[in-house]
C-alpha cells in the first residue's frame, strides 16, 4: 500500500490540476511552435492556427456543437460577461427583461447587476429549500420583453442540476435566448447543446483539467442564429466577438482536456459518485448532519454537508492543514458572510455557516476518502464537546428559544 499523501485536495469546484497529458499537449507551443494564430504569411502563424483549429474541433465535440461555435475567452467569467452584456446589446431593439436565479454564480450576478444600471429589467428567481427552480415561477416571469434566460447548468456549492432542457424550451416558447453557465457540468456529465436545446454556453478549462486562464463561449449558430456585441474590440479575432492574440498553448490545452473528458467521463463519473457516496453516507452517520440541495439531480463527484451546531470555518481549521475543502463558495470565502447560495435555499446563517463543501476529481482515492471521514468525523465530534449550544441540544433545550443578552 502506497503512503497516504498530504494535504488531500478535495475543492475540485474551485479547480482543478492540469492533466499531465495537458501538459505535455501545450508545452511545444511556448517554444518551437510559438506563432500567432492571426499571422497568415509564414508557417509559424500556420502552424498556431492549425492548433487552434484542432483544439476548437476538440472542445465543440464535448458539447456536440461546430467548432464555428466556439468563441474563446479568458475563462468563464469573460464568457459570462461576453453571454449576457453580448446579447443585451444585440437585442436591445427586441426586448430589455432578463431572467437569471437567486443562486447562480458571481460572474452572472454581478454582470445583471451591471446592465440594471444601464437599463435592463432582471427577474432573479428565487429557489426552493433544495435548490431547485419552480418552472411554474419561470413561465409566469416572462414578458413581452424578455430577451434572455440565464440559468446555471450545476450549481458550484451545492452541485445541483438544473433541468435544462424544459428551461431551453420553455425559453423558446417564448421567442427568448437561452443561456447557460456550464463551467461546473461540461467534462464531468453529459452536455448536449443540440439535443438540451441551449443557445449561449459559458464554461472554462480549469475546472475539467485544463490550464488556468482560458475558457469559451459557445454561441449557437444555426436554428436560431445567434449573436452577441463584442465586448473587447481590437482585431477582429473569434470572428468579431472577442479581439486579442489566442493564448494558443492555453488553448491547445484547452482542447486535449476536453478530449480526455469525452473518453473518460462516463467511468470518472461512476467512480467518483460512489466514493462521494460513500463519503456522505460515513459523514450523515455524525448526527445533526444534513446534505443541501437536491440528491435527485446533481453533479456526481459533489457533496454539500452541514454539521449543526458547529461553525464551519472553525471546524476547518480542525482540518484543513490536511485536507483542503471550502465552506461557502471560494469565491466569497474571503468574508466570512455566510452562502449566498445556502441563504436563498433558505438554511439560517447559523446552518448556512456550518456548511462544507466536499468535490471530488480525478485523483482522489477511497484512501483518501476513508482519511477524510475519519478526520471530519473528529473535528466535528471535538467542537461540538467544546461548545456549549450542543451541550444545551443535548440537554432538549431549543436554541432558537433562547433570548440572548444584548451586548
Ligand atoms: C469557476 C466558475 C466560474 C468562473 O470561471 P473562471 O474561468 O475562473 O472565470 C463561473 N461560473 C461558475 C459556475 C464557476 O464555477
Amino acid at each position: 500500500m502506497t503512503q497516504l499523501q498530504l494535504p488531500i485536495y478535495l475543492d475540485h469546484s474551485a479547480t482543478t490540476p492540469t492533466d499531465p497529458r495537458v501538459v505535455e499537449a501545450m508545452i511545444p507551443y511556448f517554444t518551437q511552435s510559438f506563432g500567432n494564430a492571426a499571422s497568415r504569411n509564414h508557417p509559424f502563424g500556420w502552424k498556431a492556427e492549425e492548433a487552434v483549429d484542432y483544439a476548437r474541433e476538440q472542445v465543440a465535440k464535448l458539447i456536440n456543437a461546430n467548432p464555428k461555435e466556439i468563441i474563446f475567452t479568458s475563462g468563464a467569467t469573460e464568457a459570462d460577461n461576453l453571454g449576457i452584456k453580448g446579447v443585451f446589446e444585440m437585442y436591445a431593439r427586441k426586448g430589455n427583461h432578463i431572467i437569471t436565479c437567486e443562486t447562480e454564480h458571481s460572474a452572472v450576478l454581478d454582470t445583471c447587476r451591471a446592465l440594471e444600471k444601464r437599463g435592463a429589467e432582471v427577474t432573479y428567481l428565487k429557489v426552493n429549500g433544495d435548490g431547485t427552480i419552480n418552472l411554474e415561477e419561470l413561465k409566469a416571469a416572462f414578458t413581452d420583453k424578455t430577451i434572455l434566460v440565464c440559468l446555471m447548468f450545476a450549481n458550484n456549492e451545492v452541485g445541483i442540476i438544473h433541468p435544462i432542457k424544459e428551461i431551453a424550451a420553455m425559453a423558446r416558447e417564448h421567442k427568448a435566448l437561452f443561456m447557460t453557465d456550464g463551467t461546473q457540468a461540461v467534462g464531468k456529465v453529459p452536455v448536449d447543446v443540440q439535443e438540451l436545446g441551449i443557445d449561449i454556453m459559458a464554461f472554462t478549462a480549469h475546472k475539467l483539467y485544463g490550464p488556468k486562464g482560458v475558457g469559451a463561449l459557445y454561441v449557437r449558430r444555426k436554428n436560431p442564429r445567434v449573436k452577441v456585441t463584442a465586448q473587447v474590440d481590437g482585431g477582429g479575432h473569434e470572428r468579431g466577438m472577442r479581439s486579442g492574440t489566442l493564448n494558443v498553448p492555453g488553448i491547445v490545452g484547452f482542447g486535449k482536456a476536453c478530449e480526455i473528458c469525452m473518453q473518460e467521463m462516463e467511468s470518472e463519473a461512476a467512480r467518483l459518485s460512489k466514493l462521494r457516496d460513500k463519503l456522505e453516507t460515513e459523514l450523515l452517520k455524525i448526527e445533526e448532519s444534513v446534505v443541501n440541495g437536491t440528491v435527485d439531480s446533481r453533479l456526481p463527484h459533489l457533496s454539500n454537508i452541514s454539521f449543526k451546531f458547529v461553525e464551519g470555518e472553525g471546524l476547518m481549521m480542525g482540518f484543513n492543514q490536511e485536507i483542503g475543502v471550502s465552506s461557502g463558495s471560494a469565491c466569497t470565502s474571503a468574508s466570512l458572510e455566510p452562502s449566498y447560495v445556502l441563504k436563498a435555499m433558505g438554511l439560517d446563517d447559523e446552518l448556512a455557516h456550518s456548511s462544507i463543501r466536499f468535490s471530488l476529481g480525478r485523483n482522489t482515492t477511497e484512501e483518501q476518502i476513508d482519511y477524510t471521514i475519519e478526520k471530519v468525523s473528529k473535528a466535528v465530534q471535538k467542537m461540538r464537546d467544546l461548545s456549549p449550544l450542543w451541550e444545551m441540544h443535548l440537554d432538549g433545550i431549543d436554541i432558537s428559544s433562547i433570548e440572548w443578552a444584548e451586548h
